[in-house]
């Protein structure tokens, strides 16, 4: 059932998804009784799909669509973006408004997840994608955008960067009008705010770090009367990003010492960019040293096996512009730090093949990073049958491990221990490491100063996106700290 959070002082806002949990993010603004924007449309995932039959797999559009009057996206993660093939095929005929580089990106993710989850149809996936594409309505950053009037209400959105992957938006809904709506001008629309005749709803989307690689800080909103906030790590702490790359640089040389390959299974969008730019930057620094002996850092052969985490890092590095000003100054420097020399890019399946074959007969020393992130799927799953089983072998986790997947139960078992890979039982004699904050999501100090620094405060800080855990620690914090009322 989608939850209905409603009260005479804020607008209207019906969650299809993501209010209590960390899937299917899709949120409906009410400007009116009669029209209404959606803000995401993403799949439910893992227990979140199979908890509840009725969403057959994740899939359904189970809300009418008959008042939608647009689609605004956050961002190209499957759990904001994944439903909408099935709300075009239930009907939707409307705009979907993103930023331009989530307009790039979206048609490889739907393709991807299509394939992977639904149908081998090629023409179909083609047929579906290209559907969905002519729909788009690309927006640049930080300009506002009028969508219509309806019933005397006029609504206008703005994207600004979030700082959590390549095109990710925080979305921001003015609307100004009629009294009675709620909305614009209404009694609750205004109160506190101070300006008369608005109101403002902002949904964060899912926040970056302040210090992701290659991505700005998320842009702080001058005010948000309503703040629909994502609260994934409401109730943790991320170690700091320099920490973190000396972890991943020890780790590095603690695998090579016995000369064979550290696998990192790693999702296509955001963490393998932001992996390969940290790799890069270990590479730079200590080029002239040994990682281990007889291997100089400089010739560290760093493997991409991955169709869609190439096409990807393809996007991440055309678009430059929108990188931050390290990653900037790393290019004015001379080096290039998503196609460094050390990099090797693995296309077809059959190369695939002969790269598993090859490290499993030689055990030579290098980073292979490979979909998908938790090895229930993708080209890992053949490398960790070929080399799990080798105690030269290193497996480093660099993301959340999901409860039933391969990846949680290796990292359980640990080394001695053992996973079933698809349907047939694997020793591990590997060593397993785990670092985290690759996830690209803002902790508990980062989304409490978000929502401080905003200058005209929200009146109301509706919390989705979050374990019940993650949704109550970060409410007690903003009740605390910032002194705003917390919807949890
Ligand atoms: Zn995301």
């Amino acid at each position: 059932m989608p939850s209905v959070i409603q009260n005479r002082q804020s607008p209207n806002i019906i969650h299809h998804g993501g209010r209590f949990g960390v899937t299917g993010s899709c949120h409906e603004l009410q400007l009116t009784p009669s029209s209404s924007l959606l803000v995401d449309c993403g799949l439910f995932q893992g227990a979140e799909a199979a908890s509840d039959k009725e969403r057959r797999g994740g899939f359904a559009i189970d809300f009418p669509l008959e008042n939608l009057q647009g689609v605004v996206l956050t961002h190209v993660h499957v759990d904001h973006c994944g439903r909408l093939p099935f709300l075009i095929g239930a009907g939707y005929r409307g705009p979907i408004y993103c930023t331009e580089a989530t307009a790039l990106l979206l048609p490889l993710v739907l393709e991807d997840a299509l394939k992977l989850g639904v149908t081998r149809d090629e023409a179909l996936v083609q047929r579906v994608v290209a559907g969905i594409d002519k729909r788009l309505v690309p927006l640049p950053y930080g300009e506002w955008r009028e969508l219509g009037t309806w019933d005397g209400v006029t609504a206008r959105i703005r994207l600004q960067p979030a700082g959590h992957i390549l095109g990710s938006a925080v979305v921001e809904v003015e609307a100004s009008g009629a009294r009675d709506s709620g909305l614009g001008g209404g009694e609750g629309g205004t109160r506190g705010s101070g300006l008369e005749g608005t109101c403002r709803v902002v949904f964060s989307g899912d926040l970056g770090a302040p210090d992701t690689p290659l991505l700005p800080d998320p842009a702080v909103p001058e005010r948000a009367d309503i703040l629909v906030l994502e609260s994934t790590y409401g109730d943790r702490l991320h170690e700091e990003r320099k920490d973190r790359t000396e972890r991943l640089r020890q780790i590095i040389v603690r695998a090579l010492k016995n000369r064979g390959a550290l696998l990192i299974p790693a999702f296509s969008i955001g963490r393998t960019q932001e992996l390969l730019y940290e790799l890069e930057e270990i590479i730079a620094l200590h080029r002239s040293e040994e990682a281990t002996a007889g291997l100089p850092w400089d010739d560290l052969e760093v493997v991409v096996d991955s169709p869609m985490a190439r096409r990807v890092t393809e996007v991440y590095r055309e678009l430059q512009p929108l990188w931050d000003a390290e990653a900037k100054q790393v290019v004015a420097a001379g080096r290039h730090p998503l196609s460094f020399e050390q990099m090797t890019v693995i296309d077809s399946h059959e190369e695939h093949l002969q790269t598993v074959a090859y490290l499993k007969k030689t055990a030579r020393p290098c980073i292979v990073i490979a979909a998908g992130g938790m090895c229930a799927g993708g080209r890992i799953v053949n490398y960790l049958k070929a080399l799990l089983g080798d105690e030269r072998t290193d497996l480093l986790f660099v993301g959340y491990q999901a409860s039933g997947t391969p990846g949680r139960e290796i990292r359980e078992q640990g080394t001695g221990g053992g996973v079933e890979l698809e349907g047939k039982g694997y020793r591990i004699r590997a060593g397993i490491h785990a670092i985290g904050g690759y996830s690209a999501h803002a902790d508990r100090r980062n989304l409490v100063d978000f929502v401080k620094a905003i200058p005209l405060k929200p009146r109301l800080v509706r919390l989705v996106h979050g374990e019940e855990d993650a949704r109550r620690a970060l409410a007690a914090k903003l009740r605390e700290e910032v002194g705003v009322e917390v919807e949890e």
